[in-house]
């Protein structure tokens, strides 16, 4: 059970992830991330323990724009460290994911073979490999990212971004939480 948000919009993100997590921090207190598109490209800040660890990581090297997504971590799948916080990155694509996934290591070997190379321990890692994978097959964002879930099996939410789309955040749950807050000129994702 982890805690997952991302936001789309003119506002800067950082804030409002580092505040979306804050409240979402009792659903896991292993680490804690934000991916951020700024003006420099994908951005991530990642840190072990509480989110306060995250937060002071933050303060003395600020990242902000206008879209991003952020996780709280219960490990699962790999001990809580760094390495294994989310978000997980390859290429272009930044994913934090709530629950299990249940086949990840059938899945990783096709892409260990096709020279795909594993940073972390976790389940997750997965989902970022196989969207980067489509997207390199020439997918769009939405495309990629739904043609990889269709692989995955188990109980999760995921939400993804792809700094080669500046214009959207995608989100996918089955069988596990993820809301959708729709304002104006500005949309949500979070766990709870
Ligand atoms: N399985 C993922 C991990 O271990 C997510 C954990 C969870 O949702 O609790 O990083």
């Amino acid at each position: 059970m982890c805690g997952i948000v991302g936001y789309i919009g003119p506002k800067g993100s950082t804030d409002i992830l580092l505040t979306g997590l804050s409240k979402l921090e009792y659903r896991g207190y292993d680490s804690a991330g934000i991916a951020v598109l700024t003006e420099n490209g994908l951005e991530s800040k990642r840190a072990e323990g509480k989110l306060r660890n995250l937060v002071k990581v933050v303060q003395s090297e600020p990242i902000d724009g206008h879209l991003g997504i952020g996780h709280t971590r219960w490990a699962t799948h790999g001990r809580p460290s760094e390495t294994n916080a989310h978000p997980h990155r390859v290429g272009s694509i930044a994913v934090v994911h709530n629950g299990i996934i249940e086949n990840h290591l059938e899945l990783k070997n096709p892409l260990i073979d096709a020279c795909h190379v594993f940073e972390s321990e976790t389940d997750t890692e997965i989902v970022a490999h196989l969207v980067w994978r489509n997207r390199e097959a020439g997918q769009d964002f939405v495309e990629a990212v739904r043609n990889a879930a269709l692989e995955l099996h188990g109980a999760f939410s995921i939400v993804v971004m792809d700094a080669d789309t500046p214009d959207r955040i995608v989100g996918v749950r089955v069988a596990s939480p993820l809301v959708l807050g729709v304002g104006e000129g500005e949309n949500f994702l979070a766990s709870d």
